[in-house]
């Protein structure tokens, strides 16, 4: 551990994912050229997931020119009673839609149904292939510990994906609504997103029938400022790095 600074152990430069600045990543600098474009693939379970998780990342990453694809495991179907699946798979794709285009990241969805997701042996192998042919060089996926099962499913079969890979890509994983949702979170990374608060608040508030409002204002907005708090800035985003074997047994100085 570096001394006095507990909770900044992986707060790293980063020149070599050209974001500039905080941010994270710092196993990728021994694995990634610095001029490569990379692949980002995130993974949520419900349209919006990534966006209100990490979008401000999400957006950084795009604008330093990478390719960033955003995977939803379903379509937010269960999320209205008064609406068919089918109504609000549209309605919720459409949303999706509008805030990839507003983060600059492509839309992919992996078919599987809201409320009701599934990891079994044949969903690990699909959605598995589904995570290798976007030829990841990162991955950021929901943390695993959450009250929600779909969110749980999801982060875990990134996990299995990963495993699986040989552990050929780089695991993150990210936060939210946390203490509702997310559960014993305890960062290894920040991304400070202090200039991209307000595009990530616009791909928020592309997900209507989410309110929004609410959503933003008694989670995401006072938890990117928390989250800015211990790391410096005025708002950042924070992660869990899954690090390859050889990267735990390195600390700063030695
Ligand atoms: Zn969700």
């Amino acid at each position: 551990m570096e001394k006095n600074q507990p909770a900044r152990r992986d707060f790293i430069k980063l020149s070599a994912l050209a974001l500039g600045g905080l941010s994270i990543a710092p196993a990728a600098t021994a694995a990634i050229k610095a001029d490569k474009r990379l692949n980002i693939l995130c993974l949520g379970a419900h349209p919006g997931d990534p966006e209100f998780g990490c979008g401000g990342t999400m957006a950084r990453y795009s604008e330093a020119g990478h390719q960033v694809t955003f995977l939803y495991l379903t379509r937010g179907e269960a999320s209205d009673p008064k609406k068919t699946y089918a109504e609000m798979a549209t309605l919720r794709t459409a949303e999706a839609e509008k805030a990839c285009k507003i983060l600059n990241t492509t839309p992919k969805f992996a078919g599987q149904i809201d409320g009701n997701s599934v990891l079994n042996k044949e969903e690990a192998e699909k959605i598995g292939k589904m995570i290798m042919a976007e030829k990841p060089d990162i991955i950021f996926t929901q943390w695993p510990v959450d009250g929600h099962p779909d969110h749980q499913v999801t982060g875990l079969l990134a996990l299995t994906a990963w495993v699986r890979s040989g552990r050929t890509f780089h695991l993150y994983f990210y936060e939210v609504n946390t203490g509702v949702e997310t559960m014993a979170f305890v960062p290894t990374d920040y991304v400070d997103i202090t200039a991209w608060q307000e595009k990530k608040k616009g791909a928020m508030f592309a997900h209507k029938t989410q309110d929004p409002i609410n959503t933003y204002n008694d989670y995401f907005k006072p938890l990117e400022e928390f989250r800015g708090l211990e790391a410096g800035v005025k708002a950042a985003e924070a992660f869990i790095h899954f690090k390859p074997g050889d990267e735990k047994a390195r600390i700063v100085g030695l």
